[in-house]
């Protein structure tokens, strides 16, 4: 039996095609008195290679999922569906990583690039092919409807629109706040400058965001605001990868292993990503993906 400090904590030994051990996955999925909200994964004990020996890692993802009741089990709102997928990503980052040292294993990469293993994996929750692996409902087993997955993809990208320029501006705002010598006379006047290329509507006076944006200086982002975006060209185009070779091609998804997974923080996300690719990430994946091409 593996150790858990909570009776609720599912615990899985993960092993490879071959039988060998991968690592230790803890899923930790159901809120209860003192649990911090939200979801996330997290890890024990990270992987690294000493003296010729890998130590494999353990890893964990808590969440905070509709619980079960007396008479039904656990059933998944669609975010929360989304959210497991996402923070399965994770875990596979921290799972399969194969490095020399814990400080450039699995997760432990550039902040622009943490998302990637993440937030593909959404991009399955959308795919029939997908759903019908798990999607039944619980009691007559039929597979999820597909114009219900149809209401979902098409409800996805209302408002995308303003989204993309909304998330494009907060990106502009931070960046602009720490790429020059700061010449702020007056904070209003400097951010309507630096936003001024996303700027939908006439401004109103009273507005100001940027004391407000906490990710600018205290969040940690510090000009890093825009990787939630680029995570999205990246996830996107990855995504499309996939697609083009279907979801579940085997050669895609051990190249996607093989060079990024395992490899945590050893090389530039950039040259990681290519050698998965084969070519750098595109927008028009996440362009059309958003409903804007
Ligand atoms: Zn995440």
């Amino acid at each position: 039996t593996i150790d858990k400090y909570h009776p609720d904590v599912q615990t899985y030994e993960v092993r490879g095609e071959a039988n060998e051990f991968v690592a230790l996955f803890y899923a930790d999925f159901f809120p209860r008195t003192g649990k911090r909200p939200g979801a996330w994964m997290t890890s024990f004990k990270p992987q690294y290679i000493q003296n010729g020996v890998n130590d494999r890692p353990h890893v964990s993802i808590v969440c905070n999922f509709t619980p079960p009741t007396p008479s039904k089990p656990s059933l998944l709102t669609f975010n929360e569906v989304t959210t497991l997928f996402h923070e399965f990503g994770h875990a596979l980052h921290g799972m399969l990583a194969n490095t020399t040292y814990p400080s450039l294993s699995g997760t432990s990469v550039y902040w622009d690039f943490v998302e990637l293993p993440s937030q593909v994996m959404e991009n399955w929750c959308y795919e029939p092919e997908a759903l019908a692996l798990f999607a039944h409902h619980y009691e007559t087993g039929e597979v999820i409807p597909q114009n219900y997955v149809d209401k979902i993809k098409e409800s996805a990208s209302f408002m995308e629109g303003m989204a993309t320029v909304r998330q494009l501006s907060f990106g502009l705002l931070d960046m602009a706040y720490h790429a020059q010598v700061p010449t702020i006379d007056d904070v209003k006047t400097f951010e309507v400058a630096a936003t001024r290329e996303t700027a939908l509507y006439p401004d109103v006076a009273e507005n100001c965001v940027s004391p407000a944006f906490s990710h600018i200086f205290q969040g940690g982002y510090s000009s890093g605001y825009y990787s939630y975006k680029w995570a999205e060209v990246l996830d996107a185009d990855a995504f499309a990868y996939f697609q083009e070779k279907g979801i579940f091609n085997k050669e895609v998804g051990t190249q996607f292993k093989e060079n990024i997974l395992s490899k945590g923080g050893t090389a530039l996300p950039m040259e990681l990503y290519k050698k998965f690719r084969g070519q750098e990430p595109k927008p028009e994946a996440l362009l059309k993906r958003a409903g804007l091409l």
